[in-house]
């Protein structure tokens, strides 16, 4: 039997349930298919947070991110659950460091968000948890926080569900025949017709483009996140504690107590090339000496006895921006790729491929994002990960 939809969604990860939820707001019969259990840890999106910022390089990042938020309190107030914890976010790093705060400076200069720059002194008097040398200089921008990640991403599937949408789980897409505007999907049995397919497949793409005769050339690697018990919590908690990003090569991030009695601290990007279906879960010794001896040094109050490290996967673009298209020779296909730092974004990057799919375009701005950008058309293209 073939089911008919108007809009399929390829993966229910972060990203695919956010459009899972956004398309099926917008009025259209949805089917989200997803290939391991809801809220598996497979993928990018489980574990407790993820950091959500209005400070990024970037003017047209900023933008979105400002746009973030607002896609974010939309699902709050569908699912009627706080999402979002507002900590403060510090971008703090050495005044020579390998990412230069006064990009990120001007990018929020340029649209008008807020922000303080901190000297070792000031940032000592407030967040006396950073043991740092006089050199250290940091943004701090108010409404950096936390994203709950994988509550955010059953609150969508359950949005989703409310507003009709049909999500299969342990169903894996395996064929996909476009036939010049119909659509057809098949997985783990299931044979559906669709006019519109949004795919959202994360470290899969390559596979999910592999269907449409595409390549663009990813690197996906398997990062850690590991969480530390200090000695005295009270100093790390929700509301005291503000998420953070170090600023240099390496570059290490952090959060305050939540979900965990304990501080969670991960290295952005630190980890080696592997295949999503034939990766370990162990931890990487290597990336566990690094965060370890970050955290002894510059947050030593912090550093206690491991209390658990997870890994995760990251699905790398060579120039770190998004993929957010549609493609060029199937229209009624609409794709997103995160390249290791969209989480925050899945809500809106959500709203947005459902708007592709159903309406051909965005009022959001994409234009970096395109699948046939240059660098996504080279072979062996260099690699800039630091950003
Ligand atoms: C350790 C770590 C820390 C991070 N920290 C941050 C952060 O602080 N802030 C931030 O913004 N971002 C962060 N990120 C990045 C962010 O989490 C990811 O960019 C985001 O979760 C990507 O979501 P996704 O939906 O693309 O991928 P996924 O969540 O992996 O979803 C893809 C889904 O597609 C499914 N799928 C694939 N192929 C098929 C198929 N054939 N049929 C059916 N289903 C299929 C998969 O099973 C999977 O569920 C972090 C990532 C990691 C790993």
């Amino acid at each position: 039997m073939t089911e008919d939809f108007d809009v399929v969604v390829l993966g229910l990860g972060g990203i695919g349930s956010g459009a899972a939820y956004w398309a099926a707001r917008k009025g259209a019969r949805v089917l989200g298919l997803e290939r391991f259990e809801l809220g598996h840890a497979n993928g990018e999106s489980h574990d407790h947070s993820r950091i959500i910022r209005r400070s990024y390089h970037a003017p047209n990042y900023v933008r979105l991110a400002n746009e973030a938020y607002a896609a974010w309190a939309q699902l709050e107030s569908d699912a009627a659950e706080q999402l979002v914890f507002k900590t403060g976010g510090l971008d703090i790093g050495p005044k020579d460091g390998a990412i230069a705060l006064q990009g990120y400076a001007d990018a929020m200069r340029d649209c008008d968000v807020p922000f303080e720059m901190l000297d070792a002194a000031e940032i000592r008097r407030r967040f006396p948890m950073f043991e740092i040398h006089d050199t250290v200089h940091a943004i701090f921008q108010e409404d950096g926080g936390i994203v709950a990640a994988q509550r955010a991403t059953a609150a969508h599937q359950r949005a989703a569900r409310q507003w009709g949408a049909t999500l299969h789980d342990r169903t894996p897409v395996t064929a996909i025949h476009d036939a010049g505007g119909e659509i057809t999907v098949e997985a783990a049995g299931r044979r559906c017709r669709t006019g519109k397919l949004v795919v959202a497949a994360g470290p899969w793409s390559d596979r999910a483009l592999a269907h449409f005769g595409m390549h663009v050339p990813l690197e996906v690697t398997k990062e850690q996140v590991m969480y530390f018990t200090p000695r005295d919590p009270a100093p790390f908690e929700l509301g005291r504690f503000p998420i953070w990003i170090w600023m240099d090569d390496p570059s290490f991030y952090g959060f305050p107590l939540f979900g965990e009695p304990a501080v969670k601290v991960t290295q952005d990007a630190g980890g080696k090339a592997i295949d999503p279906d034939t990766r370990g879960f162990e931890p990487d010794p290597d990336i566990s000496a690094r965060v370890s001896a970050f955290v002894q040094q510059h947050l030593p109050t912090a550093f206690g006895p491991e209390h658990l490290v997870k890994t995760c996967l990251y699905t790398l673009t060579p120039d770190r921006d998004f993929v957010i298209d549609r493609l060029p020779e199937h229209p009624n296909v609409a794709l997103a790729i995160g390249a290791g730092h969209a989480f925050k974004f899945a809500s809106l990057i959500g709203r947005i491929l459902a708007e592709l799919a159903i309406d051909g375009i965005t009022p959001s701005d994409i234009s970096a994002f395109s699948i046939d950008r240059p660098i996504l058309k080279m072979e062996a293209p260099p690699k800039t990960y630091m950003v």
